[in-house]
């Protein structure tokens, strides 16, 4: 068992240095994925976790209970972060450890005022290592951040989603990938 996890470990990050190499190539890229239960949409951040590249900025969107935080818990799955993934609506940022690379995790849906984001770092905590995943990314005002993978779901009804993802080039083709071999 541990050897083939330890090649599979390997595999993804070879996987994590090409996607980060290509990372500028071309422009990004938009797919609509259709999910039919949490758990689909818990999987689908799982293969996103598991090949975006370190460094990789995401905003998530989508109204209450579109299921933005559904996600994320899949994206720190599958950066192998074992902690337990909350809703980070009252404090603005959870921090997780212990994956492939930090997972900071904000959610703006209270944001008042841009200098909270700026108070809480969150510009500074885009280092090209971190994961930084904004849940309401969209309420921040035009301009200030440019995320690498724009997400925005909706509900199409009681655990319909559409997910939307727009990407770089080399993420949308390692996720059809991944959805081929499911
Ligand atoms: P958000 O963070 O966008 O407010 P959450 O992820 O906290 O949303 O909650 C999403 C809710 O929608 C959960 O109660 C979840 O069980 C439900 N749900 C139903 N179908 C889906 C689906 N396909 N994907 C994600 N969540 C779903
Ligand atoms: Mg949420």
């Amino acid at each position: 068992m541990a050897r083939v996890r330890g090649s599979f470990k390997l595999h993804i990050d070879m996987k994590r240095d090409a996607l980060r190499q290509k990372r500028a190539a071309g422009p990004a890229r938009t797919g609509t994925i259709s999910t039919h239960s949490p758990e689909e949409t818990f999987t689908l951040g799982k293969r996103l976790g598991a090949i975006i590249p370190f460094g990789t900025t995401l905003s998530i969107e989508g109204g209450l209970g579109a299921g933005k935080t559904a996600l994320v818990k899949g994206i720190a799955a599958g950066l192998g972060i074992e902690a337990e993934i909350l809703s980070p609506t009252f404090i603005l940022v959870e921090e997780y450890r212990g994956g492939d690379a930090p997972l900071l995790h904000y959610d703006l849906y209270r944001l008042e005022e841009l200098g909270e984001v700026e108070r809480i770092g969150m510009f500074d905590a885009v280092d090209g290592r971190n994961i930084v995943v904004v849940e309401w990314g969209d309420r921040l005002p035009e301009g200030t951040m440019e995320f690498d993978v724009t997400i925005s779901i909706r509900i199409t009804g009681r655990d319909e989603r559409d997910v939307e993802i727009s990407a770089p080039p080399a993420i949308m083709d390692a996720l059809e990938g991944w959805e081929e071999g499911a």
